[in-house]
């Protein structure tokens, strides 16, 4: 694949997300301000989508997100597991629940 730009910023940015990709053109945004672990996690994580996404697109395939977060999260787990498991821990806050629950309810 095309290497994506990487690019780490401040959290104000991005909250209440961690980490952000990009389709076109490929490009992955990290808040600075995350534990360094979790950063590489995001980092494997973000990469795994663009990926993902380039490979749906050549085989004509529909993306799911719900499928499409798993994965990641499983191929970013292999890559940094105490960074996954660090995230997870620091998911399980309201405002970070919240931002799933409304990305379930908007599908995407
Ligand atoms: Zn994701």
């Amino acid at each position: 694949m095309k290497e994506p730009k990487i690019e780490y910023v401040k959290k104000s940015k991005l909250y209440p997300a961690f980490g952000y990709a990009n389709q076109i053109p490929p490009k992955i945004s990290i808040r600075d301000d995350l534990p360094k672990i979790v950063k590489k996690f995001i980092l494997e994580h973000e990469k795994y989508h663009i990926r993902d996404w380039q490979r749906l697109k050549k085989q004509n395939k529909k993306y799911n997100w719900v499928w499409g977060e798993i994965k990641a999260n499983l191929y970013g787990a292999v890559k940094h597991p105490f960074g996954f498991f660090l995230c997870l821990i620091m998911s399980l806050q309201p405002y970070r629940l919240k931002l799933y629950f409304t990305r379930f309810k908007q599908g995407k």
